[in-house]
């Protein structure tokens, strides 16, 4: 669709790679040569531009909304941008809030749905005396009120030219060339319904490229999620990344040890739980990025198929629950990513001396620590993840008593399907988890015999230290 709707309004490759504002105006696709329509964005989406626009607001849909559309995909949610600044958009609609510090925006929440809002924004000009006030806000251009038009914008960079903060609100055409990669930055307005497209977006879509807009290494270095979102991208659309967007990932990925932890972990959370976690594992290990989240889960991978397989089924049950609108937790994929380090230092432990479950208990709290350096994992999360793995150590025992009391915990269905998926990867020999499959599906009595016949795992404990021989003083 796409390949003859563009073709009338393709550029020339050296044309169509341009990506500064200075350039003549964006393309433009007329509302009769694509498939967007106002009937195809969100109630709450259509409701958010209409108001910016009745307000005297541009807005348009811009991001996963057109690219997803474009490829005739549901998308995951609307963004809108608009030249409207954070606390207009607050003042317009009662069910919204600021949010952000690094990048102050608004979300617009509508029952389950919320809708980004962010105002248009600008790159840093170094030689611009402030950085402070907006361009394009005058109030008598439209008549509103000055609340909100104190200008708290402002851009800051770190030595190694990351941007720490990005407030500098700024017109259309500047909005488009800070945006990450041509795809994501098409603009649908609701108003004429034409598409926007500053730089070769369409033409990449067609191409099914992911590539970054301006000079890739400064585009990684100012923002280096941008390395993870290239191939949460080419993962979730099967595209391929740019060769010359690909090439700077594999030594500018140490510098994602400079994004906070809770960004980093709220990116892992998009590639893991979107749906494509198995495109996205390989991916991230092809460019080098897992050993930048996971170095102990990549150090565990090198020659071990069982650790390997683990790994490819969790991924694999992930998309499938995702797919069928089954509740995912991070705590379960990150119990697996770390089961085999753990394992290791717990067997290390028990040589040492320690029972079974202390060493897991230990060798749990020292993994997470080491992990903790390069992807910090909230409490909420790790307490889940100790409890898998403590819990292997539990499943074995099946007392009727204790059988009983472990199937009504909160924690069982996880640990369960964790057993499953080690017996599955050749860990451990089958049959302890068909147990669990049958109990579960069994009535109270029948529940009983097979605790009663069930093999009496031992209960373990550390090894005794012999006692040091008393000293007498005589
Ligand atoms: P999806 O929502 O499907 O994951 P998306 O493209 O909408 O994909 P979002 O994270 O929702 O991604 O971001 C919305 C838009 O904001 C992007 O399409 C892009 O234009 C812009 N954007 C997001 N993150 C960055 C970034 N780190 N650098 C530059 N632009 C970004
Ligand atoms: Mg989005």
């Amino acid at each position: 669709m796409l390949k003859r709707l563009f073709s009338r309004h393709q550029r020339s490759s050296s044309d169509s790679r341009r990506t500064d504002k200075t350039a003549d105006g964006p393309v433009s696709l007329p509302a009769k040569q694509h498939s967007l329509t106002p009937e195809s964005l969100s109630p709450g989406a259509v409701k958010v531009l209409k108001r910016l626009n009745e307000a005297g607001f541009k807005a348009y849909i811009v991001g996963g909304g057109v690219r997803d559309l474009l490829l005739g995909a549901k998308p995951k949610d609307f963004d809108v941008a608009t030249d409207a600044h954070p606390e207009q958009v607050r003042s317009l609609f009662k069910n919204s809030r600021i949010i952000g510090r690094r990048f102050r925006l608004v979300h617009v929440l509508f029952g389950r749905e919320m809708i980004e809002v962010a105002t248009f924004r600008a790159k840093l000009d170094e030689n611009s005396p402030a950085n402070q006030t907006a361009p394009n806000t005058s109030s008598d251009q439209r008549g509103r009120s000055k609340r909100g038009q104190q200008n708290v914008s402002q851009q800051r960079l770190s030595q190694q030219g990351q941007i720490l903060q990005d407030n500098i609100f700024g017109s259309l055409d500047e909005d488009a060339v800070r945006r990450d990669f041509t795809i994501n930055a098409l603009y649908f307005g609701i108003d004429d319904q034409n598409i926007l497209d500053y730089s070769t977006g369409l033409e990449d879509i067609d191409k099914q490229t992911i590539r970054l807009i301006g000079i890739p290494t400064e585009r990684y270095k100012e923002d280096p999620v941008r390395m993870l979102r290239a191939v949460r991208f080419a993962a979730k659309l099967d595209f391929s990344i740019a060769p010359d967007c690909a090439q700077p990932i594999f030594e500018l990925g140490p510098l994602l040890s400079n994004i906070p932890a809770a960004r980093l972990f709220e990116e892992n959370l998009k590639l893991f739980l979107g749906g494509y976690a198995a495109k996205v594992f390989p991916l991230l290990q092809q460019y080098q990025l897992l050993e930048q989240l996971f170095p102990l889960t990549q150090e565990s991978l090198s020659n071990n198929s069982v650790a390997q397989k683990l790994i490819d089924q969790a991924l694999a049950n992930t998309d499938q629950r995702i797919a069928s609108g089954k509740p995912v937790t991070p705590a379960f994929l990150i119990a697996v990513f770390l089961w085999h380090p753990v394992k290791l230092r717990q067997q290390e432990l028990q040589q040492a001396g320690l029972s079974p479950m202390a060493a897991t208990q230990k060798a749990g709290q020292e993994i997470l620590a080491q992990q903790r350096q390069q992807l910090s994992i909230p409490k909420r999360f790790t307490l889940v993840v100790k409890e898998i793995w403590e819990y292997q150590l539990r499943l074995p025992i099946r007392s009727a008593k204790r059988a009983e009391l472990l199937v009504q915990t909160p924690r069982f269905r996880a640990a369960y399907d964790f057993l499953l998926l080690r017996e599955h990867s050749g860990e451990i020999e089958p049959g302890l988890g068909q147990w669990w499959t049958d109990y579960q599906e069994a009535d109270p009595s029948k529940r009983h015999q097979m605790a009663v016949a069930a093999p009496r795992a031992k209960r373990q404990r550390s090894r005794k230290k012999p006692r040091k021989p008393k000293t007498t003083s005589d």
